[in-house]
């Protein structure tokens, strides 16, 4: 088996995302709330720098009602700048915010290597996240005046749930059964990290659907050259989502991390949508000469 290959900075991952953790977390930048961070990570953090974009996008719900109530026309209560960020981010790099940056999708991965053989959750639930997005994030809190997602996010349990009453004892003595649900739920994430591909990311998240819809148009792309693929299955074995990544890589599972675009046989790489294909005509079976005993 040859050593994985591809461009030397798919190999730094994990120091992109431990920096994109600091980046969003360093407390110093916190004057910056106004800006939406492209991935999950809860701005009710003490040290959080910037808004999280699901809940601007649920805050944006639960104020509709009383702008319209108040005469202000339907075009007005559109979040526009959070909607424009993740449009931005999205059709520039489809997924891979999730693969590089969201500070909840690091933290799946550390826990995931607690196991290497990981169980697989059926394909279907990946729709799930769909319905939660509409559900939790714009119709619920829109009816009910109640930050629905928020509520029951883990994410917001472990950083702003677990930081904010150590630092805060009003909010301290304010802690009841629901905060208690919360960090159960959270609990039963964190146990689900390390027996199943980021689950999270696969079946709750609205943010990680947001920036699926993307995935297959944006511009930045994986590619599978098919004349080069030698059916070694190293990037099944390693696709941290238990995807085929011939087949799956740009799907609304795959979440652009590119450790597929480190084949041994350069068969999938990363590029520009607009870029041409590369030729690789005939290397298949220079391959297979060189391989001949
Ligand atoms: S799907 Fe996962 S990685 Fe992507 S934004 Fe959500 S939590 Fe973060
Ligand atoms: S694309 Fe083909 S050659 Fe490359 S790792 Fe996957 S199975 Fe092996
Ligand atoms: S298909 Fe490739 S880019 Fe997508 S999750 Fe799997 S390894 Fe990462």
């Amino acid at each position: 088996m040859k050593a994985p290959s591809g461009p030397a900075w798919l190999r730094w991952r994990g120091a992109v995302q431990a920096a994109s953790f600091v980046f969003a977390n360093s407390y110093f930048l916190r004057g910056w709330k106004g800006f939406c961070y492209p991935g999950l990570n809860c701005w009710a953090c003490p040290l959080a720098n910037f808004a999280c974009p699901i809940g601007a996008l649920q805050n944006a719900s639960i104020s509709a009602p009383r702008a319209l109530a108040g005469g202000a026309s339907w075009w007005a209560i559109i979040p526009i700048y959070t909607i424009g960020t993740l449009v931005f981010f999205g059709a520039l790099f489809g997924r891979m915010m999730c693969g590089w940056l969201c500070p909840f999708g690091w933290l799946q991965d550390l826990l995931g290597r607690l196991r290497k053989h990981k169980l697989k959750l059926p394909r279907q639930l990946s729709y799930l996240r769909y319905a939660i997005l509409v559900g939790l994030v714009f119709v619920l809190p829109y009816y009910t005046g109640q930050p629905w997602f928020t509520k029951l996010c883990p994410q917001g349990a472990l950083e702003a749930g677990l930081t904010q009453p150590l630092i805060n004892p009003e909010l301290r003595a304010m802690v009841h059964e629901f905060w208690y649900l919360k960090q159960v739920i959270l609990a039963a994430f964190i146990v689900a990290f390390v027996f199943f591909h980021r689950p999270f990311c696969g079946v709750i998240c609205p943010l990680g659907a947001i920036f699926s819809l993307f995935n297959r148009i944006s511009a930045w792309q994986i590619r599978f050259d098919a004349a080069k693929c030698v059916d070694c299955m190293w990037c099944v074995r390693n696709c941290p989502q238990g995807l085929d990544p011939r087949t799956q890589a740009n799907g609304h599972d795959c979440i652009s991390c590119l450790v597929c675009a480190q084949c041994p046989y350069d068969a999938i790489y990363s590029a520009p949508i607009w870029a041409p294909a590369r030729s690789h005509a005939g290397k298949a079976d220079e391959h297979a000469q060189a391989t001949q005993p």
